[in-house]
């Protein structure tokens, strides 16, 4: 059995990784998307595919990318492992296979259902 030290540290590491997996995979599709496209308009052009699918592509890694900071941030904290919504620790196999989780399964699900409700979004547009 890994000590709970280890399992941060490895956590980290890979953490760290993805990181910088995910800047460089930005910044190449940041250069491709600074490319002028001949925009005519014409339906199905595969440069404007490629386009919307580079977009698509950004804002997703992007998203992937708070998560990555966010646990970064948790272990500097040293609340790395543990649940954000009920502080309860998060499974080391979820841990494993989730580097960026921050909320336990049983927390995940039902976040899930109020996201799906549209619960969650109004309640933070609301305190904005
Ligand atoms: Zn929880």
């Amino acid at each position: 059995m890994p000590t709970r030290d280890h399992l941060v540290s490895r956590e980290r590491r890979k953490l760290l990784d993805e990181r910088n997996r995910i800047h460089g995979a930005l910044e190449r599709l940041r250069e491709a998307l600074k490319v002028e496209v001949d925009v005519d308009l014409e339906e199905g052009d595969p440069d404007l595919i490629e386009r919307e699918k580079n977009v698509a592509l950004v804002a997703q890694l992007e998203h992937k990318l708070e998560g990555v900071e966010a646990a970064l941030r948790a272990i500097e904290k040293g609340k790395y492992g543990t649940c954000e919504r009920c502080g309860k620790e998060i499974a080391p196999e979820r841990l494993e296979v989730r580097p960026d989780a921050i909320l336990c399964v049983q927390c995940q699900v039902e976040v899930e259902k109020l996201i799906k409700r549209g619960l969650l979004a109004r309640a933070v547009e609301e305190r904005q």
